[in-house]
């Protein structure tokens, strides 16, 4: 029974009508990639890198990465895989990359910005991850976090694909970024919206900070449209964007979030059970329009409120 487990097709996510939303897994080490594949992730859509990374005086090498690398590819073969680089600062504070005195880490030189700042350390890392590809069959994609210019966008697609990366991305987290997602998406190939610092930075709202955590709801509407303003761009430039922020693992915000125009959904491999039920429950048309009537509301109270109407007069 248990090879029976394992060599059971993966069933796809998708909508009523047929349209595909991959369901991908977010994991933060290697460790959890059987555990994805079992509850049918499709490929991974974010590979946090911060743990090879914690705790170390120093950046490891491009061995011991590519080690980590292989490890994870070599679980999803012929499926997708996106890694992030490094997302130092902020919550993550690193040594060799941050400085320790910053009055408004969040604000501060966290992410891209921190990697630019330490170029040495992402130089390694994509070497180490296009090491990793060449190994192995799976379909890497690598992504930078907090990229709020193009410029940023372009420095590190340039770099990525200089240092043999065939596919390089950016996500999604500022204001800056999913308004302008559509210069950003003339540069890179793909976008992934992570919701947790998009309504972080959207809400102005620490989202360490239990005192704020009421504003800190990606069903609030000014999230929803930005996040809508992505989905236009992805739709107009035909390129994917993804969401793996946690807003992806909420059933009826993952409708939404497609009827807003995102093209895949990452998300803790434990969620993907009923993200992928409720999914099929719903045309591309009903998401729609579930996604209008949380975009028209006036808070994330009542854009949940709206959207769960909306999906009842199916
Ligand atoms: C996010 O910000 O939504 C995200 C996926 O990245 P992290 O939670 O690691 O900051
Ligand atoms: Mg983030």
């Amino acid at each position: 029974e248990r090879a029976a487990i394992a060599t059971a097709p993966i069933e796809p996510g998708r909508l009523a009508d047929g349209t595909a939303v991959p369901l991908l897994a977010n994991l933060g080490s290697a460790d959890g990639a059987a555990a994805a594949v079992r509850l049918g992730a499709e490929g991974v859509g974010l590979f946090r890198t911060e743990f090879l990374f914690l705790d170390a005086e120093r950046a490891p090498g491009i061995d011991e990465q590519r080690a980590e690398y292989v490890r994870l590819l070599e679980a999803f073969p012929g499926r997708k895989v996106v890694v992030r680089v490094l997302d130092a600062g902020a919550d993550k504070p690193l040594s060799f990359v941050n400085d320790d005195a910053e009055p408004n880490p969040a604000l501060g030189l966290r992410g891209i910005r921190a990697l630019r700042a330490a170029e040495p350390v992402l130089r390694d890392q994509l070497t180490a991850l296009a090491q990793a590809e060449a190994e192995t069959e799976a379909e890497l994609q690598v992504m930078a976090p907090m990229i709020a210019t193009v410029e940023e966008t372009r420095y590190f697609t340039e770099l990525a694909h200089e240092l043999g990366i065939r596919v390089a991305g950016v996500m999604i987290e500022t204001p800056a970024a999913a308004l302008i997602a559509d210069r950003v998406l003339g540069v890179a190939e793909f976008a992934s919206i992570g919701t947790n610092d998009l309504t972080q930075y959207t809400m102005a709202a620490d989202r360490l900070l239990g005192s704020v955590a009421a504003l800190q709801d990606p069903w609030h509407p000014a999230v929803l449209r930005l996040i809508g303003e992505v989905g236009a761009a992805g739709a107009t430039s035909g390129k994917p964007v993804g969401v793996c922020g946690e807003a992806a693992a909420d059933p009826l915000l993952a409708v939404v979030l497609v009827g807003l125009g995102v093209t895949s959904l990452s998300m803790s491999p434990s969620a993907i059970a009923d993200v992928r039920a409720s999914l099929r429950g719903y045309d591309l048309a009903d998401a729609a329009r579930i996604a209008r009537a949380a975009l028209a509301a006036e808070g994330a109270t009542e854009a949940r409120q709206a959207a769960r109407a909306a999906a009842e007069a199916r």
